[in-house]
């Protein structure tokens, strides 16, 4: 099975429970697999199909998506179709001819497909060796998308009986699971259940106060990278995704009111990395699966944490690190309270208001957010803190807050423990509203009487105390307040407690540096350039042709063989033979201009996550000697290295964004006007044709150093 993981699809382990997964359809036995986004799930169908004598039938809600895993299959030299609505009928004949002569390995289907009996007769001719249903939650009406023709998989069960079924989802409630073990009648079915924790993204929640520009921070240390922003409403992703525009980043609208061809258009654009940000409802991601997603915003409060999860999920699927950014404000609650209200069926409407209560809690949280979306989903993370979001990230500086605890606890009880948080906030500023008089508690004792500390920080404290329990939150329409289970002993013992001092997380998202890896990010450049190059010429999408964990691990090891080619991650037979050539061409010539060597692939290791920049590294001492200002060629002399490689680690300092002030390096004005020209003229930001236009006026270094300051 390893030999036909790393021929067939360039991988050299198994992710967590694809082995066993994979051995039990062997056994011809059904599974019920649960695993996150990104946790590798094709691979427990795909794998076996290759193995099993027949075929293996795909059925998949998902239609764009279906033929970017045909290609992704084909490319691995894998004998794949699929039959949905976007296949004109004789596509469709041809392709079922195909699937009886025993062509095909793999077939994917829609599910509305298996209600017309002409379909099923077809199917009834098959020799099928496996079922795999994608998406599984989609036939619960539990679940959170709910697709009433995936009552339709029934069918399958009558026509294959005996054939194993492998249902697979990455979104199941405890309730959901149970509904689809009984309508697929999984009874007897294996069930897998891999951990939902996903360690290379990051989460952190900022406080929505010039959001934009912070926002506007955050895209431009994403820049060239793969964005998805998250709005509330259709009318909020169109302006943003314009003013984008106007800043200079090229960013689409995405929602289910544009024009049917208008949608498909620009998803196709962000597929094939022809638009980098996506600026969408939540109407967006089903239908993808771009894998190297390095950055999800959510710039308006998500309606639940079942939501925010899924939608978080669609960053780094390749595995390699990246950001889940939250945006949250006060008033964002209302707007959706505002929403909720209008629900007409009670149950619905509770349960609205109970998720976003959660998701509310979510943001106020002071505890480690990983760990608090684990326990959401049942899970219990190992340790206190995981160091991934933005409350381990951040130091937290704790503040004696007994006083301020008890003017609120007091607040609370002299109001009569029927007041919500923004009353009670209110209260203790001693805001002047008709609400207020109208009650007469601007007499109140407690009133104004902490109005040295702002409304969003007021917040943060009830929300530290109320996970203290010190106060209790009743209700979900409207939560009130009231005196929480070890609120009555703080007030009678007089106690001292202390909380972690409110802050905004926007410090901490900036230091984040934890998460960067260890790669040229020049050769980096240079190889996306190639792959949308070919991609472009072959009709699929980037990510077919290699992933950027492939190029990430390219531009670390420089491989100029094809035995050391072979051994990056996503290299298979087939990828070998058709694109070994000419990327290792391209890495050779990188290497030899820039003097670097080929490093050794330690077998089945990817390029991991790790501090760019240590403390006593070599690009440590070249940042001192940046400090005190040296010329290159100083720096050269006094570190005992070449121009090259003094320069080469400047830009890795200024990559890794260190801060160190590079200004007194920049080239004359003049000088930097011709070579911005003939960077321009090159299209790319490749050395050697910009030398080419400019011939031997500058040197390699002097180009490199213009080109860190046409970057930022
Ligand atoms: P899911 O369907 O669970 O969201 P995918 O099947 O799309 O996840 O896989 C996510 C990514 O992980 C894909 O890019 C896939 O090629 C990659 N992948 C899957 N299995 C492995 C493995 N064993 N080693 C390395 N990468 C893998
Ligand atoms: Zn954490």
């Amino acid at each position: 099975m390893l030999n036909l993981l790393k021929n067939r699809f360039g991988f050299d382990r198994f992710r967590p429970l694809q082995e066993e997964i994979i051995s039990q359809a062997l056994l011809g036995k059904d599974a019920f697999v649960l695993m996150p986004t990104g946790g590798g799930k094709s691979l427990c169908y795909q794998l076996p199909a290759l193995k099993m004598p027949g075929m293996t039938l795909v059925v998949s809600p998902l239609i764009a998506l279906m033929k970017d895993q045909v290609d992704a299959l084909k490319a691995n030299g894998i004998p794949a179709a699929f039959i949905n609505s976007t296949l004109s009928p004789a596509e469709i004949d041809r392709t079922q001819t195909e699937a009886r002569t025993g062509e095909l390995k793999i077939l994917y289907a829609a599910p509305e497909r298996l209600a017309n009996p002409g379909f099923q007769n077809f199917l009834s001719e098959l020799k099928i060796s496996l079922i795999a249903i994608d998406e599984a939650h989609c036939i619960s009406e539990w679940g959170h998308d709910f697709r009433p023709d995936y009552r339709n998989l029934k069918i399958l069960r009558n026509i294959f009986p005996g054939v194993p079924v492998m249902a697979l989802t990455a979104t199941a409630t405890e309730k959901v699971r149970e509904d689809i073990i009984r309508q697929l009648s999984l009874g007897q079915a294996k069930v897998f259940i891999s951990s939902f924790n996903r360690p290379n993204l990051s989460y952190a929640v900022l406080p929505k106060k010039d959001s934009y520009d912070q926002l506007i921070g955050i895209l431009q240390a994403h820049k060239n990278e793969s964005v998805i922003i998250y709005c509330f409403s259709r009318k909020n992703t169109e302006n943003l995704a314009a003013d984008l525009r106007e800043e200079g980043f090229s960013a689409l609208a995405y929602h289910a009111g544009l024009e049917s061809g208008k949608r498909k258009k620009n998803q196709e654009k962000f597929i094939r990395d022809e638009a980098r940000i996506i600026v969408a409802t939540i109407a967006f991601g089903m239908g993808i699966d771009k894998p190297d997603v390095r950055l999800v915003v959510h710039y308006n409060l998500p309606k639940s944490i079942e939501g925010y999860y899924q939608e978080t999920g669609r960053a780094g699927r390749d595995g390699l690190p990246s950001r889940c950014v939250l945006f949250y404000s006060f008033g964002d609650t209302i707007k959706q309270q505002f929403f909720i209200r209008q629900i007409e069926e009670e149950r619905e409407r509770d349960n609205a208001y109970k998720k976003l209560n959660q998701m509310v809690e979510y943001c106020e949280l002071s505890a480690c957010r990983r760990r608090h979306l684990l326990s959401y989903f049942g899970e219990e993370y190992e340790s206190e803190k995981c160091g991934g979001c933005d409350v381990c990230l951040s130091p937290k500086v704790e503040f004696d807050a007994t006083v301020i605890s008890q003017k609120i606890i007091s607040a609370i009880v002299r109001t009569g423990e029927r007041f919500g948080a923004s009353y009670i906030i209110d209260v203790l500023t001693g805001a002047k509203n008709k609400k207020i008089s109208e009650r007469g508690h601007q007499k109140l004792s407690v009133f104004g009487i902490a109005d040295d500390f702002s409304k969003v920080e007021l917040r943060n404290i009830i929300g530290q105390l109320v996970s203290k329990k010190l106060i209790a939150k009743m209700g979900d329409e409207y939560p009130v307040l009231g005196l929480g289970e070890r609120g009555k002993e703080f007030l009678k013992n007089r106690e001292n407690i202390l909380l972690s001092k409110p802050e905004s997380g926007a410090e901490a998202i900036r230091k984040r540096t934890a998460f960067e890896v260890d790669y040229d990010r020049e050769l980096f450049d240079q190889l996306r350039l190639l792959r949308k190059k070919i991609a472009d010429e072959k009709g699929v999408p980037p990510f077919v042709v290699f992933g950027d964990l492939a190029l990430t691990q390219m531009a670390s090891y420089l491989p100029q063989s094809e035995e050391s080619f072979s051994k990056i991650s996503g290299v298979g037979e087939e990828k070998l033979k058709q694109y070994g050539k000419i990327f290792t061409e391209v890495i050779r010539t990188y290497a030899k201009e820039n003097n670097l060597e080929e490093k050794n692939i330690p077998a089945g290791k990817p390029a991991t996550a790790r501090r760019a920049i240590r403390a006593g590294s070599t690009y440590e001492e070249t940042k001192k000697l940046v400090q005190q200002k040296m010329s290159i060629e100083k720096m050269a002399k006094a570190r005992g290295m070449t121009p090259g490689t003094i320069t080469s680690h400047i830009e890795k300092l200024t990559s890794a964004g260190e801060e160190i002030n590079i200004n007194y390096l920049r080239p004359p004005a003049k000088k930097m006007e011709k070579i911005a020209r003939a960077f321009q003229k090159s299209g790319g930001s490749a050395l050697s044709p910009v030398r080419e236009i400019l011939g031997d006026e500058f040197s390699y270094e002097e180009l490199r150093v213009a080109r860190m300051f046409l970057k930022s």
